[in-house]
């Protein structure tokens, strides 16, 4: 099934009087939403006593979760430590991912500043797939690694780019953020017709089955010549893109998605929009 949630906690999460991300689960499904990403984007910090509770919590509620990893990873580096640095953080995430009941570890892949784009893909495939060992070693082999398309030219993670690297197993689950490929694109979504290309594209690399499960983020982005530049809130309509050219395309191809909102301290309220307008159409068809 489709699912739609928040990036992290929004802040009337916290204006509620709402303190811990173990009531997140509870708070969610209150709000009929079914997906949460929890951040370990700043480092793994979390314990494992609240990682099983958010867990249990998550389970009881229907909320599917899954955790984005630390941005400092970089598959790419060209320093060799760093790149074993990587695998351990990933490793980190699964081990909370576990804990959790995640099934889903969003990561950033790295740079492509001094070795080109070549060599850098070629890096971050090889950590990949010696991650991917170490997750089976580890027992995490039932956790998906989803590598992410990202916003910023100099940042390894194009479309293609993490395409290529899906390519390579069967479990790793492209994260596509729409934000990021307009950003990217210098603004290129802007119809339904540019979004059935991106679908086309990732169908037609990795396949119909598995690009029916892609996980995505989705928000407004405002971008300069390097691409991304910051994340805003549906309300700011002035940014792109806009989620109503794409969830016509969801309704049609019947995919089933994880929906990641990543609006700035909007996130579950634009989720719920975005739940909103795919219901909308999906109704509407029916009735004809
Ligand atoms: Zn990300």
């Amino acid at each position: 099934m489709i699912r739609f949630g928040p990036s992290g906690n929004s802040d009337s999460f916290y204006e509620e009087g709402f303190k811990s991300s173990v009531q997140m689960p509870a708070w969610l499904a209150s709000k009929g939403l079914n997906a949460y990403e929890y951040s370990c984007t700043k480092g793994v910090k979390v314990g494992e006593a609240t990682a099983r509770e958010i867990g249990q919590q998550a389970e009881s509620n229907n909320i599917s979760v899954s955790i984005h990893a630390p941005y400092y990873i970089n598959m790419s580096s060209e320093e060799e430590d760093k790149r074993e640095n990587s695998k351990r953080y990933i490793m980190e995430t699964l081990q909370v991912a576990k804990w959790m009941g995640a099934k889903r570890i969003v990561v950033h892949t790295g740079s492509t500043s001094k070795l080109g784009r070549e060599k850098s893909l070629e890096l971050a495939i090889q950590v990949l797939k010696e991650t991917l060992q170490m997750s089976d070693a580890a027992g995490f082999g039932d956790i998906s690694i989803c590598p992410e398309v990202l916003g910023k030219h100099n940042q390894l993670g194009t479309l293609e780019e993490i395409m290529e690297m899906c390519k390579n197993d069967e479990r790793l689950i492209p994260t596509i953020d729409f934000g990021h490929i307009h950003a990217r694109g210098l603004g290129m979504l802007n119809s339904q017709e540019d979004f059935e290309k991106v679908i086309d594209y990732i169908e037609n690399s990795i396949g119909k089955e598995r690009a029916k499960r892609i996980h995505c983020h989705f928000s407004r982005i405002e971008f300069s010549k390097g691409g991304e530049k910051k994340h805003w809130n549906f309300a700011d309509k002035q940014f792109g893109p806009e989620f109503e050219h794409l969830a016509p395309v969801l309704v049609n191809r019947q995919m089933e998605p994880v929906i990641i909102c990543e609006s700035r301290g909007m996130m579950a309220e634009d989720a719920s929009e975005m739940k909103d307008i795919y219901y909308g159409i999906l109704e509407n068809q029916n009735l004809f």
